[in-house]
This record gives C-alpha cells, sequence and structure tokens, in this order.
C-alpha cells in the first residue's frame, strides 16, 4: 500500500482521509507515523525505511505494518509517499 503525506503540520487543522503519515522526529533520526485506512495511529519506530520510502524491518524480520489497535486487521507492506529521509 502506498500511504501519502499528510503535510498538514498545523495541529488545528484538519487532517486529511487515512491513510497518512508525517514525519517523527526522534534522537535516532526521522521516523514516521501513520495511520492505517481506517484512522488507527502507529509509530514506525521499530521499522527501517528506506531512501525511497519502502518500510522494511530490521535485519531478519518482516517489513509489514501491523495495526496496533485492537481487533483491526490491517497488516501490509507500506511505502510512503514524499517520504525524505
Ligand atoms: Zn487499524
Amino acid at each position: 500500500m502506498i500511504v501519502p503525506r499528510n503535510r498538514s503540520v498545523d495541529r488545528s487543522a484538519e487532517d486529511p482521509p487515512p491513510p497518512w503519515w508525517r514525519p517523527l522526529h526522534t534522537m535516532q533520526g526521522t521516523s514516521a507515523s501513520m495511520t492505517c485506512p481506517k484512522g488507527h495511529h502507529s509509530v514506525l519506530l521499530d521499522h527501517v525505511i528506506l531512501p525511497d520510502g519502502t518500510v522494511t524491518g530490521p535485519p531478519g524480520q518482516s517489513g509489514s505494518v501491523v495495526c496496533p489497535h485492537a481487533g483491526c486487521t490491517f497488516h501490509e507492506t507500506v511505502t510512503l509517499q514524499d517520504w525524505e529521509p
């Protein structure tokens, strides 16, 4: 699934329809937070994001994204559109 970027930086502005992602700045560098198509939030801190936006896992682990929301069945490989490392 290709996930478009949420460019709304004003927190009071309305978010676009899910799914979307936005940058998440951490001590280790830039990661991302995203929503599944149902709008549940998750963070990709335990994933590796390649320069082209492909979300993969740490070596030897699956790169697919599992929605952490109880009861949600979202579980897919994801590409972040307009990713800037
Ligand atoms: Zn979900």
